[in-house]
């Protein structure tokens, strides 16, 4: 039997501890307000309808109270599911997709026609706020050809962040698909690690974050026990000097590394398939995942 009013105090403690919460946020709502973040969506929080959701909470959380976010999302798997449908089958050489003339069409359907429309809409179901953009729009970005043998996969050469600016003059949150346009014209698939940083350098960002399938950075690749928390560049180049990054982790320590070297205070990476992961690290005092410094 329960005594007579205990459901009422479970609920007003309860109550409590969610106004605590609230409470704690506000330093932070108060440090981040006005400041641009760049986040790199992939991965799995890309391909669970309720992660997505969740992110998209986030990101127009996060516009709420002040901060600027952007977008910049990749969609390898989104790629290589439209080639395959088309009839062509993926290839990769060192991890990087072989992308010739109707590849580069393809991935251009499938990041900026499929992948881009669908983060613009979860974000947009819970305030009108995002807009779409590939690297073609208003020149945003320029790119340059990496290996002859790979076809049509680039490097930035140049972000051109004025387009962006005036989207964050009028609140608007900024979702990028990374395509960028050579010198003639060509357009060119580009890493979106690479160009998370980039767009994060460009626009001087506070803060660089990368959402992905794993906790953060490990010491040994093999190991989860072994998560970095934080890290400084000299403490990082080490770690690379290891050779303990493998695979999707070399473009994004790259892109850290780069980042906080040129100007962006702090870079992230962190475990998308947390519930709410952006909320956790922006506004509790409990950091997640993997933070790189200068
Ligand atoms: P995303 O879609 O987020 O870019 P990637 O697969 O490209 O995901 O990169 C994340 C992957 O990098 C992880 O799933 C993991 O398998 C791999 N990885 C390689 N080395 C490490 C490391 N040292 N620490 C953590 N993850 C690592
Ligand atoms: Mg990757």
């Amino acid at each position: 039997m329960s005594a007579p009013g205990e459901g009422a105090t479970a609920a007003l403690e309860t109550a409590g501890l969610k106004a605590a919460i609230l409470a704690e946020a506000m330093p932070y709502i108060r440090e981040f307000s006005g400041q641009t973040v760049v986040i790199k969506y992939g991965g799995n929080a890309m391909d669970d309808p309720e992660l997505a959701d969740s992110f998209a909470q986030d990101v127009v959380l996060m516009r709420l109270v002040g901060i600027h976010p952007l977008v910049v999302h990749g969609g390898g798997p989104q790629i290589s599911d439209l080639m395959r449908r088309l009839g062509k089958e993926p290839e990769f050489v060192d991890g990087q997709r072989v992308t010739d003339a109707e590849t580069v069409d393809i991935v251009r359907m499938a990041l900026v026609g499929g992948v881009n429309r669908e983060v613009v809409a979860a974000i947009n179901r819970h305030g009108s706020f995002a807009v779409g953009l590939s690297g073609e729009d208003a020149g945003l970005i320029r790119a340059k050809p990496r290996d002859e043998h790979l076809g049509f996969v680039g490097d930035v050469d140049r972000i051109e962040p004025e387009i962006l600016r005036s989207l964050f003059r009028d609140d608007l949150i900024p979702v990028v698909a990374t395509i960028g346009v050579g010198a003639g014209g060509q357009h060119f698939n580009i890493n979106a690690d690479a160009v998370a940083s980039a767009v994060a350098e460009a626009l001087q960002a506070e803060k660089l974050v990368y959402l992905t399938n794993v906790h953060g950075l490990y010491r040994d690749a093999s190991d989860e026990s072994t998560l970095v928390s934080t890290v400084d560049a000299a403490g990082l180049d080490a770690l690379v000097a290891t050779g303990t990054l493998r695979e999707g982790m070399i473009p994004k320590v790259e892109s850290c590394l780069s980042a906080v070297r040129n100007g962006v205070a702090r870079a992230h990476i962190l475990d998308g398939r947390i519930p709410h992961a952006l909320l956790l690290e922006f506004f509790t005092r409990e950091g997640i995942g993997t933070m790189v410094t200068l």
